[in-house]
């Protein structure tokens, strides 16, 4: 039996002609499309872009309706202990104008300091029997959780400025409590946080106020089978941002603390490289995570991205390489620099290992992928592949 690293570049691929993994010199990462396999991955299939938090769950051999709601995620993912019927968001700290209209939806990113002084003086409140517990995590986000009640509920975030918040509203008849319960949260948190001595600072230094919080993807947790269960194999999750981590967790892997993997640009894939090393010591499959690709590619920033791959090729490589491990590069969707979106094409895709053979002269881009043998695969083809070839895979119907 081998061992199994699914290593992904979020929002991998791109379009137009000159894609960030056509421009960047990244010779490792040819290296192994050229003594591997190669072909596309697309976790949806059929022309649609998923966002990140459910394509990761495909990616893992899970369905749509295992997935929880992106509160849920957000909160495992900074370490909170989501129980069973409790309902959480993923929020923002904000900005409103005297008439409610949002001004700022991240209240002019405040530092993680001035944030957490602001979240004290929210952090608990209660409404009939519904109790909120707000937390906050980095910058102006934070994770709020219910007690109890209904994930049915629409979200307060009008994902733009100019408009009022909009009330939360249920989406059935049982959820009523628990909107009327969210909208007596929000009231309270705004008129806290209005009569607080730092906004009077704030506005003093023509700063935006703190004076609101944007509540999105509630999410209650679902039960479905751990990884472990699923795969009869123990997996690690190595990754920095609090998503991927949140998906990890909920699936039941290791999630392990890398110092300076924050998810984002300024990552330290060194460390994160040596993460996967020590923990394949311990666990048959390690899922990498690299988020700044999709960051740039949503930033329309092409040359970000492709200094990004540089710096995996050069940084996190040759030490998967010298791990000697059947590994799976791709990304969870691609993602277009030229529109900053998510796009619908499939990810360039390769699986290298010390058996699987080659598709000689390929190399790591969207154009010469196109003639690997493995075709476009999706949803959880993939890793049910490559724990195959890794002779980890359950013999179904044996
Ligand atoms: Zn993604
Ligand atoms: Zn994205």
């Amino acid at each position: 039996m081998g061992k199994a690293v699914l290593f992904i570049m979020d929002g991998l691929g791109d379009e137009g002609e000159r894609t960030p993994l056509l421009m960047a010199y990244k010779p490792k990462m040819d290296f192994l499309a050229g003594s591997g396999l190669t072909g596309y991955y697309s976790a949806l299939g059929s022309g649609q872009a998923p966002g990140s938090g459910i394509a990761h769950l495909l990616l893992f051999g899970y369905s749509e309706k295992d997935y929880p709601g992106r509160g849920v995620f957000e909160a495992l993912g900074v370490g909170l202990d989501l129980k069973p019927g409790q309902v959480a968001f993923r929020a923002n700290l904000a900005t409103v104008d005297e008439k409610g209209r949002v001004v700022d939806r991240r209240a002019g990113r405040p530092s993680d300091e001035i944030a957490e002084e602001v979240v004290k003086e929210i952090a608990k409140f209660e409404y009939k029997d519904f109790e909120f517990s707000t937390f906050h995590t980095t910058e102006h986000r934070l994770v709020v959780v219910i007690n109890k009640g209904s994930a049915d509920i629409t979200e307060t975030d009008p994902h733009k400025v100019g408009v009022k918040a909009p009330v939360c509203r249920p989406l059935c008849k049982a959820a009523g409590p628990t909107a009327e319960a969210v909208n007596a949260y929000v009231r309270f948190v705004h008129e806290r946080l209005e009569e607080l001595a730092i906004n009077r600072e704030r506005v003093k230094k023509g700063l935006p106020k703190i004076n609101m919080v944007l509540l999105r993807g509630p999410g209650k947790l679902k039960r479905v089978p751990s990884f472990k269960r699923k795969y009869g194999l123990k997996a690690a999750c190595v990754a920095g941002g609090a998503l991927y981590k949140g998906v990890a967790r909920y699936v039941g892997m290791d999630v392990l603390q890398i110092p300076g993997a924050t998810g984002g640009k300024n990552t330290n894939l060194i460390a994160k490289a040596e993460g996967v090393r020590d923990a394949l010591k311990k666990h048959d499959f390690v899922f990498l995570h690299v988020k700044a690709t999709d960051s740039y590619a949503h930033d329309r920033d092409p040359v970000g991205k492709a200094r990004m791959i540089q710096r995996v090729d050069q940084e996190v490589l040759p030490t998967l390489i010298d791990l000697e491990c059947f590994l799976a590069i791709t990304g969870d969707h691609s993602t277009s620099s030229i529109r900053g979106e998510h796009s619908a094409l499939p990810s360039p895709l390769l699986i290298s290992g010390p058996s699987v053979g080659a598709d000689p002269g390929s190399r790591f881009d969207e154009v010469h992928v196109a003639k690997g043998r493995l075709g476009t695969m999706r949803r959880g083809e993939l890793i049910h592949l490559l724990l195959d070839l890794a002779d980890l895979a359950k013999v179904v119907f044996p």
